[in-house]
């Protein structure tokens, strides 16, 4: 029987620890893969799949990549979902005895990704652990490049869809989880399916509750958890105990920049579940996935890394408290106002790296002299950041200022040891500036007056035997040596020996020069150690300063969000929201932040909303497509939104009430998002509205019970209106737009429903636009007319025309419903239209100048168009 050699043995032995993952096996300057490993790589890398003997009758399928340029293979690993796991030579193959001992020294894996070319420097990169207990589900994940840790429960009501909406929210790259919670379908489904993220089931005993804490509390050097707020949490500890295992056995060390653990309670912050966060379009858009056209695209403008991924952290959990809301608002009017210090803070900021993953390349031991020049060039602008806090008066300002530590003994040490420009390694010297370390000073003396000997030496030699082109020359194999060309072979001394024979000349050496290039040799290899052992010591003196660092970045990451804001706020006039206690939601002239940044050569049309919990709960809106009511719902939503992560919002005064909870609802027609859209995700989702929607929750519908047949979805649009309407049951303040004008029946019917329409204006057999919205309902659909405006043949739009007149004529449905329920609907009445219509035609003037360009404008093509103006105005 053919047995394994003894290489592929200690393979076969170390792959068996780490089966789920691909295993990097270091042989010399290559990493190998073998087996199934060797065939999943080659496809995905697309490099060549060899073979080579094991000791079995067939050769093992191989294939490699060189060390040197692995980052980029195991980036490409991960990006297809797969764990990378690197073993390395651990002695010196020449020096050891039979096979070299090796072993696994990392485990690379989508949440533990360190590198700084796989991040994205401008949001988390999140593991997440689940656990699931007898009672409900304990949740940890954290961010091994930044050292954030977090941990939660949930067992109340609806714990399956909290923890869904909780999983989108934090987005993870990775999840691991107990065996139990795998057998969960629907949960499992959507991590797979829709989120698209690796879920691993890890070790049972690592969630194990005793372990888990002991394991929790040795990461975090500790002996109690109370200091964090989490004793007592046993699904929590769980869930948090398995993942620093986890994060131990992949990173084989224990990071100290994980110092410490962040409780929090879900029902901390705005619930908004995964279908209202890709509805509103909160950090990317339905479409592309892309975050230009999202609310974060319109927000975020901060300086430094650590201020963008705040932003979205800021955005993705908008608060519930009055005064939380209010501090950030009252810092965010400060910074407005003053438009100078503002730009200053700019400034200042401009010039942080991101020293937040610094802090976890500390820990990691992956730091170089490069990255403490980042550090030591963000802490100089730290003082200036604190004297330009001090001139603040907002309640968030002044604390920023007083617990910003300006970190000078850091700067010092950095300073005083190590010089401005380094190389990136940091094992060849050239890191330590003059005068840190008398030893380092005096090598180097030696070595450059070795070097000035041997400058020296040529000329002297050239004197002494009179080789004209005589020479001083260094190469790695031979070290210093002597050339003389062909010529003069004749003039050489007896004592240069003779060392190596090239085509046209000799190279010599002498006793004196082997002995001065030892003496230099000897003092380069002694300095480039020291300095290595006085950088790993700054190293060490600065790690135990991380917990300093981590809070000054993250209360610079504050500040660069609240600059964001005001920045935002000055730009697009945006206003300060007030917060009221009572329930109603107040807001004139508002718009909608990104669509009015996306429509650039028009002016966005403002409107006002007015919701409340008594008479003014439902608002039942239409109007013919493209009016404007999808834009209109969600800017509402929005504003609600802006106001609770503190940021002002776009509009010209807003009074708001906390909102708990904002659900967004696209019918399926109406749903873009791509292939998800069936008749029975709407339902669902309706379910889950119904189910958890409260009184001061936000709750906006649009055009749902559109994917089945009309009188199916009527009826289920009016019960869902019954319901969400009825204070006995939910009484939610709710936004309800639909094309069934039929719902319109229902204002007097049911308390608190009120209806509105976007207007249009009809020109002939043309519409116009007109995008306000008014009180009653639509009563005609102009669909025939927006076909029109799409371009579709005018020969189907005549026939559409006489279809509907005909179907119109006999429309005794339509009829049946009104005559069942009797209600007068306020009309729209006509000098509103009017005002509407004046603020039509001055926006097409405004439109109209906003689009000349005027290099590209003759002046017989200039008098044209103020003539045009002229008759446009005088059309007023
Ligand atoms: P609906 O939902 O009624 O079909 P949308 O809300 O989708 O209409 O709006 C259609 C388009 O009209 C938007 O893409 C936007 O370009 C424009 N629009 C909507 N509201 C406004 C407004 N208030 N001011 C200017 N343009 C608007
Ligand atoms: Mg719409």
């Amino acid at each position: 029987m053919s047995k394994l050699t003894p290489m592929m043995q200690q393979y076969k032995e170390i792959k068996e620890e780490y089966k789920d993952a691909i295993l990097f096996f270091r042989l010399g300057d290559f990493y190998e893969m073998f087996f199934d490993d060797a065939l999943i790589a080659s496809k995905i890398l697309n490099i060549a799949l060899t073979g080579r003997d094991c000791g079995l009758k067939e050769r093992a399928p191989m294939c490699g990549v060189p060390y040197h340029s692995c980052q980029s293979y195991i980036a490409k690993l991960i990006e297809n979902g797969y764990k990378v796991a690197i073993c390395e030579q651990l002695e010196d193959p020449s020096k050891a005895k039979g096979i070299v001992k090796r072993d696994v020294v990392k485990v690379i894996t989508p949440g533990t990704v360190t590198d700084e070319n796989m991040l994205d420097d401008k949001r988390n990169n999140y593991l997440l652990s689940i656990f699931e207990g007898q009672d409900g589900f304990g949740i940890a994940y954290i961010d091994i490049t930044t050292g954030e840790f977090y941990m939660s429960e949930i067992d109340d009501q609806n714990m399956q869809s909290k923890l869904i909406d909780e999983i989108a929210k934090i987005h993870p790259s990775e999840i691991i989880s107990n065996q139990k919670f795998t057998e969960n379908k629907k949960i499992v489904n959507f991590i797979k399916d829709i989120m698209d993220v690796y879920l691993t089931c890890y070790d049972e005993w690592a969630f194990e509750y005793h372990r888990a804490k002991k394991r929790l509390l040795d990461y975090l050097g500790v002996i109690t958890l109370d200091g964090y707020g989490c004793s007592g949490k046993r699904k929590g500890i769980s869930a948090a105990g398995a993942l620093m295992e986890y994060v131990y056995q992949t990173q084989k060390s224990t990071l100290k920049h994980i110092n410490g653990i962040n409780f929090y309670s879900v029902e901390d912050y705005m619930m908004l579940d995964i279908a209202t966060r890709l509805n509103l379009e909160i950090t990317q858009t339905m479409r592309g996935k892309q975050k230009k056209g999202s609310l974060l695209w319109v927000l975020d403008k901060t300086n430094t890394s650590m201020g963008a991924r705040m932003m979205r952290k800021w955005i993705e959990q908008p608060l519930l408290d009055i005064h939380n809301i209010t501090m950030r608002l009252d810092g965010v009017e400060e910074l407005k106002d003053n438009m100078i210090q503002r730009e200053n803070l700019k400034d200042l900021l401009s010039n942080i790296y991101d020293i937040e993953r610094l802090m976890g390349k500390i820990s990691a031991g992956t730091v170089n002299a490069k990255d403490f020049i980042a550090l030591k060039q963000s802490i100089a602008v730290l003082p200036d950041i604190k004297a330009l806090l001090s001139s603040f008066d907002s309640e968030l300002l002044k604390k920023y200022f007083d617990s910003l530590d300006t970190l000078e003994d850091i700067y010092k040490v950095i300073d005083e040891a190590i010089i401005d420009d380094p190389p990136n390694n940091i094992t060849e010297g050239g890191i330590i500036k003059a005068g840190y370390n008398a030893e380092v000073d005096e090598l180097r003396k030696a070595g450059k007056l070795g070097k000035e000997w041997i400058a020296s030496l040529e000329k002297n030699e050239k004197q002494k035997t009179g080789i004209k082109t005589l020479k001083v020359g260094f190469n790695k194999v031979f070290g210093y040596y002597i050339e003389v060309t062909k010529s003069y072979y004749s003039l050489v001394p007896d004592y240069f020996i003779r060392k190596q024979t090239l085509a046209n000349a000799e190279r010599y050496v002498t006793p004196e020069l082997k002995e001065m290039e030892f003496k230099i040799l000897g003092a380069e290899e002694k300095v480039v150690k020291l300095e290595y052992d006085l950088f790993s010591d700054i190293r060490q003196r600065i790690s135990k300063e991380i917990h300093r660092i981590k809070s000054v970045s993250e209360i610079i990451a504050c500040i660069d969000c609240l600059f964001s804001f005001a920045q935002v706020a000055d730009v697009n006039q945006y206003i300060k929201p007030e917060l009221n206690n009572s329930s109603y939601i107040d807001i004139k002239g508002g718009r909608h932040p990104v669509v009015e940044k996306t429509i650039k050569n028009q002016l966005f049309v403002k409107n006002d909303t007015y919701l409340d919990s008594n008479n003014d709960r439902l608002c039942i809106l239409t109007g013919p497509n493209m009016a404007g009511k999808s834009t209109y719902m969600r800017q509402v939503a929005l504003i609600t939104l802006l106001a609770q992560i503190g940021c002002f919002v776009p509009a010209d005064k807003a009074d708001l009430c906390i909102t708990d909870r904002i659900f967004t609802r696209v019918g399926a027609s109406d749903d873009l998002s791509s292939g998800q859209s069936t008749f029975m995700v709407e339902m669902i989702e309706l379910a889950n509205i119904l189910n958890n929607a409260t009184e001061n929750s936000l709750v906006i519908l649009d055009e749902i019970g559109r994917g089945t047949s009309t009188f199916d979805g009527l009826s289920i649009a009016w019960a869902a209106i019954e319901y969400i309407s009825d204070k006995n049951r939910i009484g939610a303040k709710t936004l309800f737009a639909t094309h069934y004008h039929e719902l319109t029946e229902l204002e007097g019917i049911i308390d608190g429903v009120k209806n509105y329409c976007i207007s249009v204006k009809e020109e002939g057999e043309d519409i116009i636009f007109l995008r306000k919205i008014k009180r009653g309902g639509a009563d005609k659909s102009f669909g025939i007319q927006v076909a029109k405006l799409a371009g579709l043949p005018q020969s189907v739009i005549k026939r559409a025309e006489e279809i509907l007149n005909h179907l119109e004529s006999k429309d005794i449905n339509k009829n049946n419903i009104k005559d069942a329920i009797a209600v007068s609907v306020e009309n729209n009445d006509a000098k509103d239209e009017q005002i509407d219509m004046y603020e039509y035609q001055y926006r097409e003037i405004v439109d109209y100048i906003k689009n000349i360009d005027i290099l590209d404008t003759t002046p017989l093509e200039a008098m044209n168009i103020l003539n045009k103006l002229i008759n446009k105005a005088n059309n007023i």
